[in-house]
């Protein structure tokens, strides 16, 4: 990993021991903060996360306006407007790292695990998604959605040649992660 999307992990990271340990800094986060940047923004990573309302990356990270480039869809499913907005980051506001975060108890992973291998009525997209790496054996739909983050960071590559392209050239790390929801810790999970 090169040294800038260290930076940027390490000052995630940090930012959630603040967060899980109760001493948060909420720093950023005031009229204040906003205006200063309201010719441009540069944010230190983009996360791709599900839209769950529990997920809450700047919360988790101790972050505030300006600091996370973050973008969402149910299951953080990779669409082609997700591949477009973290090409946005990545190419455009040159974030040196991507952050593929899932997290307990997904709706998303909940609803592929029950229905598996019966036809999505609803959520087909989405459902289908999941399916790719779901078998009969799978038990939990946590380690779904944990092992679902190397799908999503092997999808960015392999499915924009933007980011496959930046990726070689040395431009930004992918790291996948998971939110618990005991403790409010997002740890890596390691490839
Ligand atoms: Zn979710």
């Amino acid at each position: 990993m090169n040294d800038k999307a260290k930076q940027a992990l390490e000052i995630l990271l940090e930012g959630n021991r603040n967060f899980v340990s109760g001493k948060t800094t909420a720093q950023h986060r005031t009229v204040e903060d906003l205006k200063k940047l309201s010719q441009g923004q540069s944010p230190i990573a983009c996360v791709v996360t599900c839209s769950d309302s529990r997920v809450i990356p700047e919360l988790v990270f101790d972050k505030g306006f300006g600091d996370i480039f973050i973008v969402r869809c149910a299951g953080a499913v990779i669409g082609e407007n997700i591949l477009e907005s973290v090409e946005y980051a990545v190419d455009h506001l040159k974030v040196p790292l991507v952050m593929v975060l899932s997290h307990d108890d997904c709706g998303v992973m909940k609803a592929a695990k029950s229905l598996y291998p019966e036809e999505p009525e609803h959520l087909e997209l989405l459902i289908r998604s999941v399916y790719e790496i779901i078998d009969s054996e799978t038990e939990c739909y946590n380690e779904i959605a944990k092992n679902y983050t190397l799908t999503k960071k092997r999808k960015l590559l392999k499915r924009s040649k933007i980011l496959r392209q930046a990726h070689f050239d040395g431009k930004f790390e992918i790291v996948r992660a998971y939110l618990k929801f005991d403790t409010g810790e997002v740890v890596i999970v390691e490839d």
